[in-house]
């Protein structure tokens, strides 16, 4: 059984710097997004503490020994962290479970294991790279080396508390920076415990600490620490603009942004499955209650299959029903605060009030001691809804349906987005065409949602973001290269 009493579990609260959990100054109240019950005062990091966090990892990067051992000791270091991990996968998934909207049984099977994974993932890349010799003249020998690059400032969002924090932290780590995160104010503790296992597996003080605090102050006063030499961030796209003008006027620095999307599922009529298909969409845009960046938010569907889909998605939606995530068998999350919820609900009526038509749900179930929103179907005639316009993260699904292919992919077509897509079809000529018209940092045909391998890198085009998480390239976005020239020549 994996359930359990949430009033009942340790809660690691504080900054985690240098190896050790230190409190104050200030406070911010944290509450449990399935009862909106507060459970903590949670810290809140000043200049000066984000200072003292900055200070600890730079002096790590400098002589600790992180950036300098063998890359194959880091590795072995990181790898020994994700076994501790999976290690504590009680503790851990509750404590996750608590204070996000992860169900229990989510978080264990995903959340946590997913996340050891990724440390994996990124450890094997450490001793895995190099750089390259340049084709020079025979006078002089010519190298380009790749270097870490200091402090890397992180910051994470709410929806995915853990594994988000992997995305960020584990390519910096790995290629040898050392790292302050801060985590979502809405959900800051699981980072500490992942700090702290850190630690326990061999990682020397300050090679990854923890602030916490809001984005206003604490956040974005590490963008603007001289010390820090690049941000990575996931967030929406408005906070992500913030980020990087904070970085362009006291830097510039560089930025990885993995910002929102508004993806688009184009469905045609020749799919082989319509049940299967019907299984995709509704996963898609219920798990997490559409919290997740790449929700396939968008139906667009071949008018034939409009009816037949909309009845199927129904019995679908009408099977989830609200639950505490620290009770076994939720499958369904709750709204992470008040505010997110509030959001939901501005855009739906501004929806309806431009004319989308409330096919399913609409409003909140009013059973639940929380916030959950019910999976909701909005049918809209014009993209020029805020349905369709704006992301919503949650539970909602716009839907628009097209007669030719040509239609489908200019609906597709978001004026600021471009996070993911899918498609589905029997016909794989349309795919692939499909799939070089849109313009989405992922596509998937005939599914949609990640599977557990890290090595696809993920991104955005148009502004859902800059740069890559995942893959290589989240590793290599993490080094600068330096060229040396060196005189053989006598
Ligand atoms: P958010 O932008 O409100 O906050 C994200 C983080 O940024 C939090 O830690 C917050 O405290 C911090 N922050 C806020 N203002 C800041 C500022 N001015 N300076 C520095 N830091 C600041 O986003 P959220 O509500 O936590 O998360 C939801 C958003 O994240 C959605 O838009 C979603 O699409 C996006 N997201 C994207 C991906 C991806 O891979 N592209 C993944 C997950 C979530």
């Amino acid at each position: 059984m994996a359930s359990f009493d949430p009033d009942r579990i340790e809660i690691p609260n504080g900054h985690y710097i240098h190896a050790a959990l230190v409190r104050g100054p200030g406070a911010l109240g944290v509450s449990r997004p399935s009862d909106a019950a507060p459970y903590a005062e949670l810290p809140m990091a000043d200049a000066e503490r984000v200072d003292e966090a900055v200070a600890s990892a730079r002096r790590a990067f400098q002589t600790s020994g992180w950036a300098s051992q063998p890359p194959r000791e880091r590795a072995r270091v990181m790898r020994r962290w994700a076994d501790l991990i999976d290690a504590d996968i009680d503790y851990l998934a509750a404590l996750e479970a608590l204070g996000s909207t992860r169900p229990i049984d989510q978080a264990r099977a995903w959340d946590v294991p997913y996340t050891a994974e990724g440390i994996r993932f990124f450890a094997e890349f450490a001793d895995k790279h190099g750089g390259e010799v340049a084709a020079t003249g025979h006078a002089s020998l010519g190298m380009q080396i790749a270097e870490p690059l200091g402090v890397v400032g992180a910051i994470a969002p709410w929806n995915f508390p853990l594994s988000m924090t992997c995305w960020k932290v584990a390519p910096a780590l790995a290629a040898g920076n050392t790292v302050v995160l801060k985590p979502s104010e809405l959900t800051p503790f699981t980072a500490v415990r992942l700090a702290a296992l850190a630690i326990d597996a061999g990682m020397p003080p300050g090679v990854f600490n923890v602030i916490q605090g809001n984005g206003a102050t604490t956040g974005d006063t590490l963008c603007r620490h001289p010390d820090v030499a690049k941000i990575t961030f996931t967030g929406s796209t408005a906070t992500g603009r913030h980020i990087m003008g904070a970085c362009a006027e006291t830097g510039p620095k560089p930025v990885t942004l993995e910002l929102g999307g508004k993806s688009p599922q184009l469905v045609f009529a020749d799919i082989p499955d319509i049940e299967r298909t019907a299984d995709t969409l509704a996963a898609a845009i219920t798990g997490n209650a559409g919290q997740v960046c790449v929700a396939g938010s968008r139906l667009l569907i071949e008018r034939s299959l409009l009816e037949p889909m909309l009845e199927r998605l129904q019995t679908r939606f009408d099977a989830l029903t609200p639950g505490l995530t620290w009770q076994s068998g939720t499958r369904f999350s709750p709204i992470v605060s008040e505010g997110q919820m509030q959001r939901i609900e501005s855009v739906v009526t501004r929806a309806r009030e431009a004319g989308a038509d409330v096919v399913a749900g609409g409003g909140r179930f009013d059973t639940a001691a929380g916030g959950f929103y019910r999976p909701t179907i909005l049918q809209v005639q014009s993209a020029r809804n805020p349905a369709v316009e704006e992301e919503i993260f949650g539970p909602v699904l716009s839907v628009q349906t097209f007669d030719t292919e040509e239609e489908a992919l200019a609906l597709a077509e978001h004026e600021v987005y471009g996070l993911a897509a899918g498609v589905h079809t029997a016909d794989i000529s349309r795919a692939l065409r499909a799939t070089r018209r849109l313009s989405a940092g992922t596509v998937w045909v005939n599914r949609y949602g990640r599977s557990n391998d890290y090595i696809l890198p993920t991104g955005g085009y148009k502004r859902s973001g800059i740069g890559r998480d995942l893959g290589r390239a989240a590793f290599e976005a993490n080094l600068h290269h330096k060229s040396v020239l060196i005189g053989i020549d006598g």
